[in-house]
């Protein structure tokens, strides 16, 4: 009597909801492609609108250019302010330069910003918890940088000086892991017992939320692949968060077509989710690639449902009020 076959492990693929775009990014691509239509192209972007390779080629095809600073506009034209927001002399500076702007800053960084401004005002020391160097806390520092100091996560905490102990507040970037920045602040804390808390949380509601996805699907999963750009921070969070819960690996890939043959091997269960700025297409792909090499058997990870959706920058739907009124008048 022969043998039978060696039964293959069942493959599947778990995937994490939420995942992919939040109300923030879907805001700001959206005033992208309206400025387009309303104004024409070219529309001029300061800095990447989100973080992902895919979105800002996808509208550079449709007019949108995209500068690294605000002097590249050339004068009297429009341009748009991305997601993570800006400091104020960026404002001053399209002042300077006559150029109109649409400011597409997330709300809910809007919101840290305001936090800001508000603690320097009563004269606290405040440390900004964030990525050095990343667009989003740049601009948070720039509302009050004689009060802000950074702190980039646990090993900066030694060096962190105050004024006055007793009067210090923590704020934070919004995409950062939930997890790490609780770690910041009890070391924080630990220096300064009186350190005051935001009055809300800074770590925005879709960062948490896909974070969460992750955790519960991570631990079961043998392999994650995070749909992501590598200068997006929420995205390379999400890769950590995974390993954090128990994957085996976890990797982020712009594409399906830079996942490696190589990392299914043994894998039985691949999770699988996507960063803030990612849209569904991208994980459509990957989801393609997989089904194609026998993980066909999908089920979905859920960890909450998400309903926030925000108005368009109010600079734009003043104009797109009045365009709306014209061509009322004119029919
Ligand atoms: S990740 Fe959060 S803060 Fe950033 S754009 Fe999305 S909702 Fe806004």
């Amino acid at each position: 009597m022969s043998a039978s076959p060696a039964a293959q492990p069942s493959r599947k693929v778990l995937l994490a909801a939420p995942r992919g775009y939040c109300a923030g990014v879907d805001r700001a691509v959206i005033a992208v492609e309206k400025a387009l239509e309303q104004y024409g192209a070219p529309v001029y972007v300061r800095h990447e609108i989100v973080h992902n390779k895919y979105v800002v080629k996808t509208l550079e095809k449709k007019g949108a250019i995209f500068v690294e600073e605000t002097e590249e506009v050339p004068e009297g034209n429009i341009v748009i302010f991305s997601a993570h927001g800006v400091a104020p002399v960026v404002h001053e500076e399209a002042e300077r330069g006559k150029l109109a702007t649409i400011d597409a800053t997330c709300p809910l960084v809007t919101k840290v910003h305001k936090e800001a401004v508000r603690f320097a005002k009563e004269d606290y020391d405040i440390l900004l918890i964030g990525h050095e160097g990343h667009e989003e806390v740049i601009g948070t520092s720039g509302e009050a940088p004689e009060h802000i100091q950074l702190v980039d996560g646990p090993k900066d905490v030694a060096n962190v000086e105050v004024r006055d102990p007793d009067k210090v507040v923590w704020l934070s970037q919004t995409t950062l892991s939930v997890d790490e920045t609780m770690e910041t602040v009890d070391a924080l804390k630990g220096r300064f017992p009186n350190l005051l808390s935001p009055p809300s949380d800074d770590i925005c509601y879709a960062t948490q939320n896909r974070q969460q996805a992750v955790k519960q699907m991570g631990a079961q999963a043998d392999l994650v692949i995070v749909v992501g750009s590598r200068n997006s921070s929420n995205s390379k969070r999400l890769v950590e968060v995974a390993l954090g819960a128990g994957a085996k690996a976890s990797y982020l890939v712009d594409y399906a077509d830079e996942i490696e043959e190589a990392w299914l091997d043994g894998v039985a269960t691949v999770g699988v989710t996507s960063g803030a700025s990612v849209p569904e297409i991208l994980v459509d792909g990957v989801l393609e690639w997989l089904a194609a090499r026998g993980y066909e058997d999908v089920e979905t990870v859920t960890a909450a449902e998400e309903s926030i959706a925000f108005s368009l920058p109010k600079e734009l739907r003043r104009d797109l009020r009045a365009e709306a009124a014209r061509a009322v008048g004119e029919s």
